[in-house]
């Protein structure tokens, strides 16, 4: 009897041990899918968690009765199973599959959100397309837009003396390094686009006509003040200009189309040039 006793203490905590630990990678499972926005959006994913949610209650349960003492044993006084017993090991199986077929639909959806953004970008500076860009501007000015936003355009200046003096390949290398000299100014929120050649464009989010103005004076500042180091240890100066227009809004729609807006500050950015380069001009407000 005591060698009885013992060996049903021993399956008692392998019971507890195995279902609490299967209940908590089932819980740990779906947070994961949860905490995440593309897993999320996934129906396989989002099915696996619906069975890993139900395979961590089975499993809490079942840890419950094994502590408890109420977990039937199965063994040759007990040869047949529990319906609870066989269902439980049955769905434990069909998370097993459903997390499988998830993790590859997972990875499936990751790589073709790879090759998606890779598309939506610039091969040379990293950023935007144009096309891209005016993709999610146009998405965004189709919002009731709460906050100001603003345009920026950025032109680099003499650039094609850069060429002309170091040559074409030291020009790519200056205009990649240019581009994310850029982006390092802008929030997280803000995003760019090559417009064409070596001017860029920047939608500023939350954008009045002040904090416009100060991120203008801060990029020319930054880019005067940087030197561009090139292959085989050469340093080059590289100034831009930049010309700004912004759209005041109040929730109702925008006063202006995103077009029109771009004008503006592609004509403030030619008022930049006109001025003697390496500085910013901002757009009077529209209407
Ligand atoms: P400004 O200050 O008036 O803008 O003068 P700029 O010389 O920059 O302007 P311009 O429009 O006369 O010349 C633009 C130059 O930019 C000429 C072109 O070769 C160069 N450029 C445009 N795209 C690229 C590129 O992808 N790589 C390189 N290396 N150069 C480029
Ligand atoms: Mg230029
Ligand atoms: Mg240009």
């Amino acid at each position: 009897p005591t060698a009885e006793a013992g060996s049903a203490t021993l399956r008692c905590r392998s019971a507890i041990t195995v279902s609490s630990a299967i209940a908590c990678v089932a819980l740990a499972y779906m947070w994961q899918i949860a905490s995440h926005p593309v897993t999320r959006s996934l129906p396989a994913a989002r099915f696996s968690a619906a069975v890993g949610a139900l395979t961590a209650a089975t499993f809490t349960w079942r840890t419950w009765v094994a502590i408890t003492g109420q977990l039937p044993s199965i063994n040759a006084s007990n040869p047949a199973p529990s319906p609870a017993h066989t269902s439980s090991l049955l769905l434990g199986a069909l998370f097993l599959a459903a997390a499988s077929i998830s993790f590859f639909s997972m990875a499936h959806e990751m790589r073709r959100r790879e090759t998606e953004n890779s598309a939506r970008r610039d091969g040379l500076t990293g950023v935007l397309t144009r096309a891209a860009f005016f993709e999610s501007a146009e998405a965004l000015f189709r919002q009731t837009l709460r906050r100001p936003v603003a345009i920026a355009m950025v032109d680099l200046d003499h650039f094609k003396n850069v060429n002309d003096r170091h040559g074409h390949a030291a020009g790519d290398h200056a205009l990649a390094h240019m581009a994310k000299l850029i982006a390092s100014t802008m929030r997280s929120s803000d995003f760019i686009g090559r417009y064409g050649g070596e001017e860029f464009v920047v939608l500023l989010h939350d954008c009045d006509a002040d904090t416009a103005r100060r991120f203008g004076e801060r990029l020319v500042d930054l880019a005067n003040r940087t030197r561009v180091r090139m292959p085989g240890n050469q340093t080059l100066h590289c100034t831009l200009s930049v010309g700004l227009a912004c759209l005041s809004t109040n929730g109702a729609e925008p006063a202006e189309t995103l077009d029109a807006l771009v004008a503006r500050a592609d004509r403030a950015l030619y008022r930049a040039k006109a001025q003697g380069r390496n500085c910013a001009a901002l757009a009077g407000m529209a209407g």
